[in-house]
């Protein structure tokens, strides 16, 4: 669709650069709708996006200039949200492209905020925890001056090289710069339980990847056109990537789905066993000798990329941005590509992958655990009370005195034993990981619905359809505000 003449023509995938890829998947999406082209362009446009250098000492008293960005995509919803990285190739077009990920993402799993994104420029191994703080504080203070840190304003969280520490540093910096807010508990969230956070976010990416996959994988009319049997059970599984999102995504789809992880590739190479990895096997040996490689019973891959190659029925980028483009696409043998990192796959290398009959399960969706516990924490912190205090005991007590009732109406006594075990095994109430999982599933499976029959409808890609019911939740909530008719 050609949206706007200022537009680059026609591009090959590295001219475009990544916010240029973003548009492209949405021109494709936004061709499917019917909004008019004005509403469209204000849902693709990046709202705010700021740029900062400040110095910081380092630990051998030298000066260091750093530099830091974030991007506000879209404000049809407040806060906007999303992730604060640290890497080395941080630039405005990473963050302009992540963040607008983020602003589709939200709508696609109805988590109510707009999408964000920031980024350090920095290789976070190379600075001590101690340089990493004054990083992080300075950070903090730079996006709180030009305010683009607040409860209901803008609300980082983890991204690829940071995680509760650098959450709970964010968090302090905001209550010594003075914001004696009631709510400022919720200016950042993915931060450590016992500092506000909420219990399984640590996990949500991972866990959201894994219940995307196993509801993708549920429809034996997908699978069929794939020439796979439905479920997880026996599904041969590479990750790429064993950070954060990697690590629990494969653990889970080992553990709970009984998929096969046949290959884990990593910076240092990949290791291969069509037997069965066990993830946290491969983390010890990792943690004891600094790799992967070398796994007894594995065969050694050269590079991290040629594992993407590797035979297997799902392949899951789990890492950084691009590490599919049109050159390895078409090498590519997994029948199934999710996307657990952000903008794995390029838009070109998709249209390769899609000729392939590749069934594609879109970052967009598939990654969306972390900001819908990131929700689920921020209404925790804003409601000031751990999710299900007031109810445990209540739903506790509710379902022994079922039990017992039921005991008493039936004709035949339950014996004693049988009573007690029935108590304890249904008669609990819900703990908080239970409902911050619970909620998971539900908004995962119903997104995967949604999207689904919009496939279906459209006779779309599945990426396409995400994008679809993106811009059509977003233009919906400008239509509520009555900015567009
Ligand atoms: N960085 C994560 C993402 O890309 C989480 C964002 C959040 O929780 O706000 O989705």
């Amino acid at each position: 669709m050609q949206m706007n003449t200022e537009s680059p023509p026609a591009q090959d995938e590295s001219s475009l650069g990544f916010f240029g890829q973003v548009n492209r998947m949405f021109g494709n999406a936004a061709e499917q709708t019917e909004h008019p082209l004005g509403v469209l362009y204000q849902i693709r446009a990046c709202d705010n996006i700021i740029r900062f250098e400040f110095p910081i000492k380092r630990d051998d008293g030298t000066i260091q200039v750093i530099r830091g960005y974030r991007a506000e995509h879209s404000h049809h919803k407040k806060p906007t949200k999303g992730g604060i990285r640290y890497a080395p190739n941080v630039n405005v077009d990473e963050v302009m492209a992540l963040s607008a990920l983020m602003s589709y993402k939200c709508a696609i799993v109805d988590v109510p905020f707009g999408g964000a994104k920031g980024g350090v420029c920095i290789d976070a191994r190379n600075y001590s925890q101690d340089e990493l703080e004054r990083i992080t504080r300075r950070y903090t203070f730079e996006l709180s001056r030009k305010d683009f840190i607040g409860p209901g304003t803008d609300v980082p969280a983890p991204d690829y090289g940071t995680g509760e520490r650098e959450m709970s540093w964010i968090m302090d910096t905001m209550h010594q710069i003075g914001d004696d807010d009631l709510n400022s508990l919720a200016c950042v969230t993915g931060k450590p339980v016992g500092q506000g956070g909420v219990r399984g976010r640590t996990e949500a990416t991972g866990r959201g990847v894994y219940y995307g996959i196993r509801e993708a994988c549920s429809f034996e009319e997908d699978m069929q056109e794939l020439g796979l049997a439905p479920g997880l059970e026996n599904k041969d599984i590479v990750v790429q990537g064993l950070g954060n999102v990697g690590y629990h995504a494969a653990k889970i789809l080992e553990e709970e789905g009984g998929a096969n992880i046949v290959g884990i590739a990593e910076i240092e190479g990949a290791i291969h066993d069509p037997t069965g990895l066990s993830v946290d096997d491969v983390v010890a040996h990792r943690e004891e000798t600094g790799s992967i490689l070398d796994f007894p019973g594995a065969e050694d891959i050269e590079t991290s990329a040629k594992a993407l190659e590797l035979p297997c029925d799902i392949l899951i980028p789990a890492a950084l941005e691009g590490v599919i483009t049109t050159d390895n696409a078409p090498r590519i043998q997994a029948s199934i590509v999710a996307e657990a990192a952000n903008g794995p796959v390029t838009s070109q290398a998709d249209d390769i992958l899609q000729e392939k009959g590749v069934l594609m399960i879109p970052d967009v969706y598939l990654n969306a655990g972390g900001v819908t516990v990131s929700y689920f924490e921020w209404l925790r912190n804003l409601s000031h009370v751990r999710h299900g205090r007031m109810s445990r005991r209540f739903e506790e007590r509710n379902a022994e005195r079922i039990l017992r009732a039921v005991d008493e109406l039936t004709a035949e006594d339950f014996d004693e034993d049988l009573l007690e075990t029935l108590i304890e095994q249904v008669g609990f109430g819900a703990s908080e990981r239970d409902l911050v999982n619970s909620g998971l599933e539900d908004t995962m499976a119903q997104a995967y619905t949604e999207i689904r029959d919009v496939r279906k409808e459209k006779n779309v890609d599945t990426r396409t359809a995400a994008f679809v019911s993106a811009i059509n939740k977003i233009a919906q909530s400008y239509q509520q505000m009555g900015i567009f008719p």
